[in-house]
């Protein structure tokens, strides 16, 4: 831009870039014992010379580079979560299915094939059915809780097994150290989607198997206010995931892992919270007149709870149950609920609730949904902090409508 006779318009304001730049520029102070980390809210870095330039630009999981590739901050947030799981190394993403997408596209190659289990979480499944066949990518879907399927569904190019445990909405259970152990002597990798239960109340890596994930939109950051997603495993596999990972740009931000591990150090103390209640919860809804059917690990009559006492140190924040009636009647409870937000996502400190079978029905065919297995007068619960005994009431209040 310039002036009508050709003066540069920045020459208006007496001071040239680089003198206003080097007035500005920032000496950081150098105090070593910050309790809380600061936040590498920057998008690059400068390097001294030729050859660490060379070594930063080149070295896998390098933090200190470029923030696509890597970050202080969410190393922090990555080296924390790796802790929790009992992994040599983490990759943070922007969202938990991006790191889902990122998983598969570094393990499954056109002609190749994936065994996940059939109910999964919406969007995993939705890449499994219309994004891979577009890919070349052949995937076999069985019943969860038919350890011999997944055996059965293993061809010569099979590359990975999908699993998700407890799977939502019907809080089904995966026998993860028999499929992890099985894959492994196949040498086939395994990947557990392990939101529901956050690493307080299961650790799948222990179980053998390879890679874990989380959406910590959920549990980890715990505070409804941050996209973030995360998966662990060997240091190995997750350099080979961020090789694709920073190619396919879906990069946490520093300052949304800043929030996550935030509300990572509140964990122990929110889930103690969270699988308490929804045990009070889920034995209080398995005795009362108007549900047909509770869905929650920890009780007694769910029909995996052994399984569950075996692979689980706490059964989580979230449960499903069935009213007596259809969508109507779902919808009637959902509506009269007072404390519960209607809401997609859980883990946060409010209680949300969803009719899932409402929810879905715009994305799944009516096909989908029965493959889903997702009973029209089915209700999910996420629960809060709210006092146990007040969300008991607010539910014995709804279920008095029907
Ligand atoms: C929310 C969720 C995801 C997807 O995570 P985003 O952060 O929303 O991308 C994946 N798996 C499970 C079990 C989830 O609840």
């Amino acid at each position: 831009m310039f002036l009508p006779d050709g003066e540069p318009l920045f020459m208006t304001y007496d001071l040239d870039p680089s003198t206003f730049l080097a007035q500005i520029q920032v000496q950081m102070p150098t105090y070593s014992n910050p309790i809380a980390p600061p936040i590498f809210q920057t998008s690059t870095f400068a390097a001294e010379d030729a050859q660490s330039f060379a070594n930063m630009a080149t070295e896998p999981l390098h933090a200190g580079f470029y923030t696509r590739y890597g970050n202080p901050t969410t190393r922090a947030f990555e080296d924390a979560v790796t802790a929790l799981e009992g992994g040599g190394a983490g990759l943070a993403t922007a969202s938990g299915m991006a790191a889902v997408v990122a998983t598969l596209l570094t393990f499954v190659a056109s002609g190749e094939h994936v065994v996940a289990q059939r109910v999964l979480y919406g969007g995993t499944t939705g890449f499994l059915k219309n994004v891979a066949p577009r890919l070349g990518i052949e995937v076999s879907f069985v019943d969860q809780i038919d350890t011999a399927a997944f055996l059965d569904a293993v061809r010569p190019m099979t590359r990975l097994i999908i699993l998700e445990s407890p799977s939502n909405p019907m809080m089904r259970l995966t026998d993860l150290a028999a499929i992890a152990d099985f894959a492994n002597r196949a040498g086939i990798a395994t990947f557990v989607d392990n939101t529901i239960a956050s690493p307080l109340n299961q650790r799948p890596i222990s179980m053998g198997v390879d890679l874990v994930m989380h959406s910590a939109t959920k549990y980890l950051a715990g505070h409804s206010d941050v996209s973030a997603g995360i998966v662990v495993g060997s240091k190995e596999k997750i350099s080979a995931i961020w090789e694709k990972a920073y190619i396919l740009g879906a990069t946490l931000d520093p300052f949304a892992a800043w929030l996550a591990l935030r509300g990572l150090r509140t964990l122990p103390m929110r889930i103690a919270r969270h699988n308490d209640t929804a045990m009070r919860v889920a034995t209080f809804l398995a005795q009362h007149s108007q549900v047909e059917a509770v869905h929650y690990p920890g009780l007694p009559s769910h029909a995996q709870h052994d399984l569950a006492r075996r692979q689980m140190t706490g059964f989580g924040g979230v449960l499903s149950f069935e009213v007596k009636g259809g969508a109507v009647e779902a919808e009637k409870v959902v509506s009269n609920l007072h404390l519960a937000h209607r809401s997609a996502s859980f883990g946060s400190f409010s209680t949300l609730v969803v009719h899932p079978a409402a929810m879905w029905a715009g994305m799944m065919s009516a096909e989908q949904l029965r493959d889903a297995d997702l009973p029209a007068n089915l209700i999910r619960l996420g629960v809060g902090f709210e006092a146990p005994e007040a969300l008991i009431a607010d539910l014995d209040g709804a279920l008095a409508s029907l």
